[in-house]
């Protein structure tokens, strides 16, 4: 599947907000949305009303920005949402959130999520004993995921590990720090995802316009 290779920080500045695509970068001073809080080009200073369609344009563009996933396949997260019982919304951050590349960015093993996905395409990471180097992969409720054995020596993993205190720790996930390993339980508390602050009822508004 493919993805976005352009600069990411200047997706921050159209979100106007930190959406933390960069790792470390993001919690210095040099991050370019604290550098320059405006959006990006010729015309980024000027002063713009939102519509109502613009509003939810850029509540599902900065989701989808997040998790780092192109249109066709968001918006299929979006059709299998809407086939669940729950709430579109919520069902449809629970499937983001099951993806294995962002789990590897949750439990630490990467700085972020195309860390992440770039350790499940190069074979790093095992799902239940299994390697699996599919980043879209969907775990399911109890699945065990761990670096490895001899992918455990690589330095950004171990960096990215020491620095997880940084992030808020979603309760569905239970992190072995030593062992490079973690166990996913299902995503189960809407209120503990606020980093970036999102509003999905917004984009289930966009796609069901
Ligand atoms: Fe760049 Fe990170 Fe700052 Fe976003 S939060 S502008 S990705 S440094």
């Amino acid at each position: 599947m493919a993805r976005y290779i352009g600069a990411v920080c200047r997706l921050c500045r159209r979100e106007d907000m930190k959406l933390f695509l960069k790792g470390e970068r993001c919690y210095t001073d040099k991050c370019a949305h604290t550098r320059r809080p405006y959006p990006p080009g010729q015309h980024g200073q000027g002063r713009i009303k939102l519509t109502e369609y613009a509003v939810r344009l850029r509540e599902k563009q900065k989701l989808r920005r997040v998790y780092g996933i192109l249109e066709r396949q968001f918006r299929q997260y979006y059709f299998d949402a809407t086939r669940r019982k729950g709430r579109t919304g919520e069902e449809m951050l629970g499937l983001l959130e099951s993806r294995l590349d962002n789990v590897c960015y949750r439990m630490g093993f990467a700085a972020t999520r195309t860390e992440g996905r770039q350790l499940v395409k190069h074979g790093h990471i095992l799902v239940n004993g299994k390697q699996v180097d599919i980043p879209s992969y969907l775990l399911r409720d109890g699945d065990k995921v761990e670096v490895r054995e001899k992918s455990r020596k690589i330095a950004f993993i171990a960096a990215s590990l020491a620095q997880i205190d940084r992030r808020p720790m979603p309760s569905w996930l239970e992190i072995d720090k030593e062992k490079f390993s973690g166990v996913y339980k299902g995503m189960s508390v809407r209120d503990e995802l606020n980093e970036p602050p999102i509003r999905e009822q917004y984009v289930v508004e966009y796609y069901s316009r």
